[in-house]
């Protein structure tokens, strides 16, 4: 059927995939709302799960995206060492660089197609996510263009990476004592037990020790024929 009134034909799939947004995000949404802050890892591991799930149909709404993010070379090959700033594609990275020898890689070259947030990923950093996730599908419409599309993908995305961080063993993050065991018990909370025991040990200072005379030590009588080594064989034991 034609759209005679309509130049903009919503594209195939859409309709159907937006609805699936809308049945799968809400469930993920309410879970994310009602996590403690910060909830065990093992509830962001369910969460992260279920975002990429509410990727895999975000990611087919908008338009694809190429590993090159170049609009002339989207098959191209990928600059791996792509300065900042720069597209990711090699051929007009190259052709750039010819002006410009010196020019260095970025620091922290992005890999991926999409968004990842900047660190830190903590409780709060997903619930902004979410927040900004909610209302751009707020606005989302057949008829969105395709920036909007691109913009819940990437939210949803940014969402996933965080809540996939958040679910690790907890570590805590302490720069000193990588690796230490972590003080669940501490006034302001989970804390490095190094640290923590460092800084109580600068305030109260170095725990008191008591030396108490020490009593006589009793005499063992050992009897003069006691022989060591081999156990003595049972009173029943048969000759071999
Ligand atoms: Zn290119
Ligand atoms: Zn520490």
């Amino acid at each position: 059927m034609q759209h005679e009134h309509s130049s903009y034909r919503v594209p195939t799939g859409r309709p159907f995939l937006m609805r699936e947004l809308r049945n799968k995000l809400p469930g993920v949404d309410d879970r994310m709302l009602y996590l403690d802050a910060p909830a065990d890892p093992t509830e962001y591991e369910d969460i992260a799960d279920a975002l990429w799930e509410v990727f895999l149909v975000a990611r087919n709404l908008a338009p694809a995206r190429s590993a090159t993010g170049c609009a002339n070379h989207p098959s191209g090959p990928v600059d791996t060492e792509a300065p900042e700033g720069w597209s990711r594609c090699l051929l007009c990275n190259s052709r750039r660089r010819i002006g410009r020898p010196n020019v260095k890689a970025a620091e922290n070259a992005s890999k991926y197609r999409w968004a990842m947030p900047e660190p830190p990923y903590d409780h709060a950093k997903l619930m902004e996510v979410r927040g900004a996730l909610n209302h751009a599908v707020q606005d989302l419409d057949y008829r969105s263009p395709d920036e909007a599309f691109q913009q819940v993908a990437d939210l949803v995305h940014a969402a996933f990476v965080i809540a996939r961080e958040l679910s690790r063993p907890r570590s805590t993050g302490c720069q000193r004592h990588p690796g230490a065991p972590i003080d669940a018990t501490a006034a302001e909370g989970p804390r490095c037990m190094f640290c923590v025991a460092q800084e109580r040990r600068r305030q109260v200072g170095p725990p008191a020790v008591n030396v108490r005379p020490s009593r006589p030590v009793p005499r063992v009588r050992t009897p003069a024929n006691r022989r060591w080594g081999t156990p003595p064989s049972p009173p029943n034991a048969q000759p071999t």
